[in-house]
């Protein structure tokens, strides 16, 4: 029987283990593929970190793209109608869920059916084993949504498409962009800057994005933002009347959080223009306190929405707008840096410590 290597999350603050498990055939349903790229987004750093449960033994990873190895019976064709075939490459949602689903029938919310499920977040120990990133081969079971990729993508623009870039056509279709409003991004790491990039191609007239660290700012200017501030240097509420400043007469039109950091909500209320939209992304973990004046929230009429995972139509509108727009931003850029499936331990020390700005491991 073939056998494939994964790089195995044993407990959180370890060492990855490689270890070897049995390849089995696809069953109905089910595509087996050769992981060509996966990065490491900062959700497998939580896992990691302890922050957040994660199933362990198991293999993280869920931005990922593969080669498909073979097709189980019953699947034929991507989620557009195109056919697949052994030795496509493709891009498939980071969640999937099999079966009857409440909010899918009548919300119209696939994305939070429960009972839904993640790639990276399952024991390795138990059938089919690779259900991640991080090793040499990935199963991708029913109720997943494919999409094949055209040639002319990198896999370095093609790998972040299902988490990183759905995830943001879902925040910034929420936040409502539009001819000529002014947008705040609160982080601007992968998700703030393909953020700073779709606000542009919504139609915002500006971008000002914010984050605490130098080359972040520095690359977001190619990304679309029109001003960038370091966060960490200067007061909230300096940052606060600068923005407002750009943002003529009264303030954003829309406020973005990607950055994780719940202490930055208030200043976003104090952004906003009155009737302002806030959409918030970024804050996956528990606990995230904070205290606001809510009284801004009536007052300034300030509609707030959370945002998590995404609808399979953002998966679609993800890969068309890195194809529409890969000429005029640089998003090979964004994947700066590449390890070996062994070499897992540096490079999510690299992504924790964000000397890098999306690790991509290639098994
Ligand atoms: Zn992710």
């Amino acid at each position: 029987m073939r056998t494939g290597k994964a790089a195995v999350y044993e407990a959180p603050n370890t060492p990855f283990v490689i270890k070897e498990y049995p390849v089995r055939p696809a069953k109905p349903g089910e595509v087996l593929v050769r992981v060509k790229m996966s990065t490491i987004c900062r959700s497998d750093i939580h896992s990691y970190e302890g922050r957040r449960p994660n199933p362990c033994p198991g293999i993280l990873g869920h931005e990922i793209i593969g080669t498909i190895v073979e097709i189980g019976a019953g699947v034929s064709k991507d989620m557009r109608g195109d056919s697949l075939q052994a030795g496509d490459r493709i891009t498939w949602s980071e969640c999937f869920h099999n079966g009857e689903c409440y909010y899918r029938e009548v919300h119209d919310m696939p994305q939070k059916c429960h009972g839904l499920r993640k790639y990276g977040h399952d024991l390795v120990a138990e059938d089919p084993h690779f259900l991640g990133g991080f090793g040499e081969y990935c199963y991708i079971l029913p109720g997943t949504w494919i999409l094949k990729l055209p040639d002319e993508l990198s896999d370095e623009e093609a790998t972040p498409i299902n988490c990183g870039i759905a995830s943001m056509a879902s925040v910034t279709e929420a936040a409502e962009i539009g001819l000529s409003d002014t947008v705040v991004i609160q982080g601007l790491g992968l998700l703030g800057l393909y953020g700073c990039a779709m606000a542009k191609a919504r139609g915002a007239k500006l971008v000002v994005g914010l984050d605490a660290v130098a080359d972040r700012l520095a690359i977001a200017k190619k990304f679309g933002a029109d001003h960038a501030f370091d966060i960490g240097r200067a007061k909230p509420a300096e940052v606060v009347s600068a923005v407002r400043a750009l943002c003529k007469p009264d303030g954003a039109d829309a406020v973005i959080e990607v950055c994780g950091v719940p202490d930055v909500i208030p200043q976003a209320l104090e952004m906003l223009r009155i009737g302002g939209r806030y959409v918030l992304g970024g804050l996956v973990n528990p606990e995230a306190n904070v205290t606001i004046d809510a009284n801004m929230l009536v007052r300034k009429w300030i509609t707030v929405r959370g945002i998590h995972n995404y609808h399979p139509r953002h998966l679609i509108q993800a890969l068309e707008f890195v194809l529409a727009y890969r000429g005029r931003f640089p998003f090979k850029q964004i994947v700066d840096s590449k390890f070996a499936l062994g070499e897992l331990d540096v490079a999510f020390k690299r992504a924790a410590e964000r000397s890098v700005l999306r690790a991509a491991i290639v098994p």
